[in-house]
Parts: structure tokens; sequence; C-alpha cells
């Protein structure tokens, strides 16, 4: 029996009511489409009935400035009416959607195709959700992870990942692009003059400066000190670029004063051309660098083209020598050190640690070109189940749809893994029949897996796939996916352990309150109520920690002389006794012991029975 017809619809429908979420159905053999009565509160009117097919575009306005996944999904299904489809029945898209304020929101569509009993679907189900609050929290993470704190410029990571993608773009071969790298003329003594803050607000100045004259779709970064970067796009012909790099060099001569100081700034500029000289961006880099150097040697305010005839620098400045990116290996360790960098920021920045690790799946996944990455996190049932997942297209999506992995099955996969926790498989194919079965429902070629381990002990694993064909997985990507595997399954241990923690805080609570006695605590020096179960403040009539216990507890206006807690004493810890509150009329039998308290102080337990009713009868 297939996943959909287990799936109970009853279900998907109570579960859309209690998240809020819109549902629609199309019933395909009748072309009808049914909205729940929510769809009002956030769309235009309720859609026509009859003709789904005809209407879908209309009724699901969405976003032209992004991909469409929503139409050719429909389409699929009308164009196959009445045939078996082989494609996937649970689907996931996120886009967004125009308003009945007119406005485009985020949303996820949850699509579910359910088949009749011959295997032809005959119903969609659809569930729509409002994630533009997460989707607005994810664009702020990623804002914060790709610029320069000082400038709001991108950084140097950042315009690397971007230059490089740009550039491996074919259509660019008959269009100029040109690399600019600026470095700002005796910064040094700009801090010496003015002091580090006003320089942080000279490069803040110049960083408006350049980017303000380059076009919204040029790159421009900081990538060091004074040292700035960009990507003039797309340019028909080099004069066009020359007279940007006048304008440029013109509009960094700029004078800075404070008090009565003044000091005058300026420019050096090294530009390379692309595609003449490379569509590499270490190549391309290296050379701006050196065309940089050149004017740097020939007395700065100026800029330089590279070319291939050009000598090599005989000036480097102290600075240029920290900075320069001398071989590709160190490059790419700088590039490892930036992603791990990424996603620290994010970890610490992120007030939602499901929303930190999903977006660091994304950037991983899009950085080293992959299909898919899962974390399997084993439960308390001792199974794998698949609890974070990100896909470069959302059809591959597993976790929905895949049942979760019993410890038996896991094991065979956890027995191709090195001592170090990785397993490396450069093709599926070369894997035993039994192991290569799980991969075969997505276009998995390539895996790396990278173990989670607490205190020694499996717990997890974090899986990297690589789509459509065999992969190498070379040494830094090697290093960097197993090196975010750590970062992550640390991240991930901590949060379960504090879950953990937390849900066994409730649970203890869960049992004090349901105790049918009086259970406070309180400090016996300062009298001070430090916790009181339900009863207590059921009985008593306050939930104010912090007061005292005679006032709140006794109802009396100075320390109680039948305090049960007087009974303890440096040698007795704990102790029992019958008592009797005068002002609430109240016998109980008091167990009172000494407990250590926020591990700093030693305080009184109070377990006190209610035996009024006793006492009275007797
Ligand atoms: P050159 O003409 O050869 O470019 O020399 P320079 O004085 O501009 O110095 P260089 O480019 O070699 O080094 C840049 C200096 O900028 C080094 C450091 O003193 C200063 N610097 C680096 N980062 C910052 C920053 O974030 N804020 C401030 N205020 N100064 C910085
Ligand atoms: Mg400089």
């Amino acid at each position: 029996m297939n996943k959909i017809r287990q799936f109970d619809i009853e279900s998907y429908r109570i579960l859309a009511e209690l998240s809020n979420a819109i549902m629609f159905e199309w019933d395909i053999t009748k072309d009808f489409f049914y909205v729940s009565t929510n769809w009002t509160s956030t769309f235009c009117a309720k859609p026509q009935k009859e003709n789904f097919s005809q209407n879908f575009s209309k009724i699901f306005s969405l976003s032209p400035h992004l991909p469409d996944e929503l139409t050719p999904y429909f389409e699929y299904i009308k164009q196959n009416k009445g045939q078996h489809i082989p494609k996937n029945y649970y689907h996931k898209i996120e886009n967004q959607l125009l308003t009945k304020n007119q406005t485009y929101i985020w949303f996820q569509l949850r699509l579910l195709l359910r088949c009749n009993a011959t295997g032809v679907p005959d119903r969609l189900f659809g569930m729509i959700t409002d994630i533009n609050l997460q989707k607005k929290e994810n664009e702020k993470l990623l804002y914060q992870a790709q610029t320069d704190v000082l400038t709001g410029l991108y950084n140097k990571a950042t315009v690397q990942l971007m230059i490089t993608d740009y550039l491996k773009q074919s259509s660019l071969q008959d269009k100029h692009q040109a690399l600019f790298i600026i470095d700002i003329d005796g910064f040094k003594e700009v801090n010496d003059h003015f002091g580090h803050h006003f320089g942080d607000a000279v490069i803040t100045d110049l960083a408006h400066c350049i980017k303000n004259l380059f076009r919204h779709s040029d790159i421009v970064g900081r990538i060091g000190g004074d040292e700035f970067i960009v990507l003039f796009k797309n340019i028909a012909n080099k004069d066009v670029i020359t007279k940007k790099a006048q304008e440029l060099v013109k509009l960094l001569q700029r004078k800075y004063t404070s008090g009565n100081l003044s000091y005058e700034v300026s420019a050096s500029i090294g530009i390379v051309l692309s595609p003449l000289y490379g569509t590499d961006f270490d190549d391309l880099f290296q050379k701006a660098d050196h065309a940089l150097y050149h004017v740097k040697e020939f007395g700065k305010n100026n800029f330089y083209f590279y070319r291939s005839d050009l000598q090599n620098p005989r000036y480097i400045s102290s600075r240029r020598l920290e900075s320069s990116i001398p071989n590709n290996k160190q490059n790419q360790k700088a590039f490892h050190e930036n992603v791990i960098e990424y996603i620290f920021k994010i970890l610490y920045r992120s007030k939602d640690s499901d929303t930190a690790i999903n977006l660091i799946l994304e950037i991983i996944g899009r950085k080293y070109n992959l299909g898919r990455i899962f974390i399997l996190e084993k439960n308390s049932n001792r199974e794998y189940c698949n609890t974070f997942e990100w896909c470069e297209k959302k059809n591959v999506s597993l976790q929905n749809t895949q049942e979760n992995i019993p410890d038996s099955i896991a094991l065979k996969l956890l027995g191709q893994f090195d001592e170090n926790g990785l397993f490396n498989c450069c093709d599926i194919n070369l894997l035993l029949p039994e192991i290569k079965k799980y991969f075969t429902h997505v276009p998995v070629m390539a895996l790396l897996g990278c173990t989670m381990l607490n205190a020694g002990v499996i717990a997890g694993i974090i899986g990297f796939e690589s789509h459509l064909k065999p992969r190498v997985w070379n040494e830094d990507e090697i290093e960097t996916l197993s090196f975010t595997s750590e970062i992550l399954s640390t991240f991930l241990l901590g949060k379960r352990a504090l879950d953990k923690i937390k849900l066994s805080h409730i649970q203890t609570l869960e049992i004090l309150d349901h105790i049918d006695s009086f259970i406070y605590i309180v400090d016996k020096n300062t009298h001070e109520i430090l916790f009181l179960n339900k009863k207590s403040v059921d009985f008593f009539g306050t939930n104010q920690l912090g007061n005292s216990c005679y006032d709140f507890i006794s109802c009396e206006n100075a320390p109680c002389s039948y305090c049960p807690m007087l009974l303890l004493t440096e040698s007795i810890e704990q102790t029992q006794e019958d008592v009797y509150f005068p002002k609430r009329d109240l016998w109980v039998h008091s167990a009172v012991s000494k407990i250590h308290w926020d591990g700093t102080r030693e305080v009184c337990l109070l377990h006190c029975h209610d035996i009024t009713k006793f006492k009275k009868a007797k």
C-alpha cells in the first residue's frame, strides 16, 4: 500500500486547522477546486469552484521574480489526468503569492496527491502556510553573515563566492568584465593623525563613495582594512571601464578635517579584464593585485590595467604581504575559514536554532554544489530520524516521505565509516546492494557521510549528497564538510541535551503539582519563598516567589515561633512533626529537610500534608 493511502486525510485537515494553514483540495476528476473558509482572510474572494485546471494561474498569483515550480506541477497533473503518474506524491514548494493587500508574501505550499483504488490520482490536497517571518529572519541572518559590519558592503568570502558564480556563466564571453582592486594610499596616517575611530568613519565614507559610483548589479565588497574589490559587469567596450576608473580615482581624492587638522587621501586601483585574462577568480585577483602593485610603485593615486608583459613588482608594502593571496592552497584555506566563520556567526546570532541549521545547510549545499544534505538523529526508539534536510531541488526531499531507519539497518551503513567517523563514497554504484537500496529514491551519485558523536557514541549521521554524477571529494571539501558536521553535531547535541533537561524539568514540576501535599522551598535565613507547588499556590493564594513565608503562608507579621524549619539544626538534616498554623486553622504533618539551591546556598524543603480533618476528629 502506498504511503498516501495510509495517510489519514482527516488528520491532515485537523493539522491544517491547528496550524492556521489554508487548505485546498482539487478534485481532479470533476476539476473542482475547494478552499477552506480562511482563504479570504489572506487572499481575494473565494475562487471559482469549476474548471480549476483552466484557472490555476489566476487563483495562485505567484511572484514574477521567482522561479515558478507550481504551474508545471499543476500542468503535469492536468496533462496526465486519468493515468498512473510516477510523480512524487508529496511535494513542497516555497514561493511568494499575491495577497489581498496586493503585496507578495512568502508561503509554503505542501501538496499531497491521493490516488483512487486503481492507482490513478484523483485528488490533490494542499496546505498553504505563511512563512514570511521565517524567510525574513533567514534573509536577515544571511545578510549579517555576508556583510562587513563596518561598511555594510559584502565581506571577502561573499564577494569571492558571488564573483566566482558570476564568472561561471558562459553567456559572458562577448562582453568585458573588469575586476578592480582598490587600496587607499597612506591610510595608516589617517589613523595616526586622527585616531582609529575617525579612520573607521573614513573607511565607511570611502566605501559609500565606491558603492554609489557603480550600478546596483555590480559586485562591491571590502576585502581588508583599506582594501575594496569591485566586479564591473557586462561592459561593451574598454573605454567605459577606463572612464569609470578615472572617475573613481578622482572621487577617492578626498580631504578629511577634524578640528584644525586635515588630511588628503587618494586611492590606487589595479584592474584586470575578463575573459581576456581569465575567468577564474583566484587568477584574476592575482592579476588585478599585480596591476595594483604597479600603481603603488609608480606614485599611487592612479589606476593601471593588467597586461601580460607587466614586470613583476619590486615594491611590496608590509600590509600587502599580510593580505595578499600568494597561492591557491592558502586561498582555499582562507575560504574554508570564512565558511566556518559564517557558520559560527549564524549559530550565535540566531534566535531560533532550527532556522540557523536550515540556513547553514543551504549555504553549504549551494557553495559545494550539492543535491541534498540530511541530518539523521537517533531517537529514543533507537531509530534514525531525518530531522533536518536541505535539497537543491524540492522533488528530491525525503524528509516527509521516508520512514525512520531502524538501528539495525543504520549499523550496516555505519559499517562503511572509517575510524574518523567519515564515509567517503565517490560513486554510489560501488556500494553493497543492501546499502545502495537506501539511496535509490533520489538521484544520489556520491555521498560524504559524517557521524555525530555524543561522548564517543554514535548519535546521528550528517550526509552530503552529490546528485546526477559521481564525484571525487577533494581535500578542501572533506575538510570543510567534516568540520561543518562537527560544529553542527556539537550544537545539535547541546540543544538536544538542553531540550531533555527542560523536558525533565517540566515533568518534575508536573509530578510535584500532582502531589496532594503542600511542597515549598524557603531560605531559612531570609524566609524568602523559592518554590511553591500547585497545591500550595491554590491553598495559600500566592504564587509570588520571593515573598516571606510567615507573611504569605502563615499569615503572621514576623517569623513564626512554630516554624517547622526551627526543627533543623546544625546536626539535624531532616525531620518531621505535626504543626498547627493558627491563622489558617491548619494542621499539617510536616517533613522538613535541608537541600542545596542554585549550587550556592542551603535552603529548606517543606513537605506538609494536611491532617486538619484527623486532628479535629480526635
Ligand atoms: P599604502 O599607501 O601602501 O596602501 O599604505 P597604507 O598606509 O594605506 O597602509 P596599508 O594599505 O598597507 O594598510 C592599511 C592600514 O589600514 C593598516 C591599518 O593601520 C589600517 N586599518 C586596517 N583595518 C582598519 C580598520 O578597520 N579601521 C581603521 N581605522 N584602520 C584600519
Ligand atoms: Mg593602503
